[in-house]
């Protein structure tokens, strides 16, 4: 008999219906350690990152830390060049290459970033070698949490998450000290004389790697990554993927050693479900494509040590492509694909090109705006502009500004600086510079011309910027 609804007058009004983002507690996946080649290559890409995360900021680059955002100040230090304001552009399309890369490499190896290199899987990796080396492999960790409290659950309780806390709290100081100088920040923390604001963040990005690592793990990837849910427009069939081998594996089951299974109608799979214990994100990689997986190959390793064991040759689950699985055949340059490198080429050879003969130095010309259009003499013809010069680069330096007749400074001109002008800039600064421009009447040939001003720094001829401006006179004789 099935239970009837109530239908009294207060049930019947519309329920608010809640969908709870967060899968607590009964689904805790307690993944199973697994040794091969896709757990070594994930340690081989994950460390190297790592390592450079951690310790580029202490390396120093010209006496300042090598990457540093500088917010206060507005600079923003990476390696040999500070970028600034101004250069927002280039960040904009550095995202965009970054962008375009992923698809590229997703068009042709699948979620590889989701499955190696992402910090969300290399964090969490890291978290699960801390839960295992405190409590011990996946039956021992199930055993702990079933049992009762007691002096040696705390204890392994405790170190893990003591451990957890100190890869948060560097992690936490690592990612603000990028912002901050990381020695200063260190120091400062320690010596309780940081700025409120930055050791503010350092908990607060802390406090995000435990949870993120320790707690929400996959659900990161399942309900929050925005990644997950758009990367299978980009898969075609000649996308390398991690595959169950569903025609060699079916039927799965149980049977003795040495027995001829396939007379039985069996497969190669023996459905001892290690494929399912070893993965991150509690999928059964049988069940075909799913956008939960991150293809970290995981499965594979784990069902490549079952084949050994069982002695059947390894790759029942493994990278392929749809059209290999089906027809033996991979094709790595089709259209999609080629079109992906050529955007990404071309935009890192546009990008490459603007960065290096970018000038450090920022000139803008405008008319004084309190002077007359022109002052007139019987000698000469005057302008008054404003040059606002910015020096963006490192260090100090002198700048002269000069006047010339075109773009090139090729022709003769007959415009000529009231006086030699010249400005002392510190790294950064921004300084407005009046200066007069004249022409002998009888050489002005226009009521309006235009003319180039020149900026350059001293030291440096490499640095300079040109600007264009107009120059107004009296209607020549
Ligand atoms: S690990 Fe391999 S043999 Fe075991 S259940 Fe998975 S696919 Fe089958
Ligand atoms: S199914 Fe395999 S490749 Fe996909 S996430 Fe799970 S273990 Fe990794």
């Amino acid at each position: 008999m099935t239970d009837k609804i109530p239908t009294t007058e207060v049930e019947s009004k519309p329920k608010k219906q809640y969908i709870d983002l967060y899968e607590a507690g009964s689904n805790k996946i307690y993944t199973r350690k697994v040794k091969g080649f896709y757990q070594r290559l994930r340690r081989y890409t994950g460390i190297p990152l790592l390592l450079g995360f951690m310790l580029l900021p202490w390396f120093n680059i010209e006496g300042r830390q090598a990457v540093l955002f500088d917010l206060p100040e507005r600079k923003f230090h990476i390696l040999w060049t500070t970028f600034w304001p101004q250069d927002f552009m280039l960040l904009a399309w550095l995202l965009i290459i970054a962008a375009f890369t992923l698809f590229t490499v997703t068009v042709l190896v699948g979620r590889v970033w989701c499955g190696f290199t992402c910090p969300q899987t290399v964090w969490t990796l890291m978290f699960i070698w801390a839960e295992d080396k405190c409590e011990g492999d996946r039956n021992a960790r199930i055993k702990l949490d079933k049992a009762p409290w007691s002096f040696t659950k705390f204890r392994k309780k405790a170190a893990k998450h003591g451990l957890w806390f100190l890869i948060s709290f560097i992690t936490g100081l690592t990612f603000i000290g990028y912002f901050y100088g990381v020695k200063d920040l260190t120091v400062d923390l320690f010596t309780f004389n940081a700025h409120p604001a930055g050791a503010f963040w350092v908990f607060f990005f802390a406090a995000a790697t435990y949870g993120n690592a320790g707690f929400l793990r996959e659900q990161v990837c399942k309900y929050m990554c925005p990644y997950a849910r758009f990367q299978s427009v980009m898969y075609d069939r000649d996308t390398m993927l991690v595959t169950y081998d569903e025609a060699r594996g079916e039927s799965r089951g149980k049977r003795k050693a040495r027995e001829d299974y396939k007379a039985k109608g069996l497969g190669d799979c023996i459905d001892c479900g290690w494929c399912v214990q070893v993965c991150p994100v509690d999928i059964d990689i049988r069940d075909g494509l799913q956008y939960e997986c991150i293809d970290c190959g995981l499965c594979a390793d784990a069902c490549d040590s079952v084949m050994d064991r069982m002695k059947y040759p390894r790759g029942l689950i493994r990278f392929t492509t749809q059209d290999s699985m089906e027809t033996g055949e991979t094709h790595v340059l089709r259209p999609r694909f080629i079109g992906y490198v050529v955007a990404v080429c071309l935009m890192i050879g546009l990008f490459a090109y603007t960065v290096g003969t970018r000038t450090p130095l920022g000139v803008d010309v405008i008319r004084d705006r309190g002077a007359k259009l022109f002052r007139e003499t019987p000698e000469y013809i005057e302008n008054v502009y404003m040059v606002k010069i910015n020096n963006m680069g490192r260090g100090e330096s002198y700048f002269s500004v000069d006047v010339q007749a075109d773009e090139t400074g090729e022709s003769p001109s007959d415009y000529r600086m009231k006086k030699k002008y010249r400005a002392y800039l510190e790294e950064g600064e921004i300084f407005s510079l009046p200066v007069s421009v004249r022409i002998d009447r009888d050489k002005l040939n226009s009521t309006k011309s235009t003319i180039y001003f020149v900026v350059e720094a001293e030291d440096d001829e490499t640095v300079h910027a040109i600007q264009k401006a107009s120059f107004i006179g009296p209607a020549p004789k």
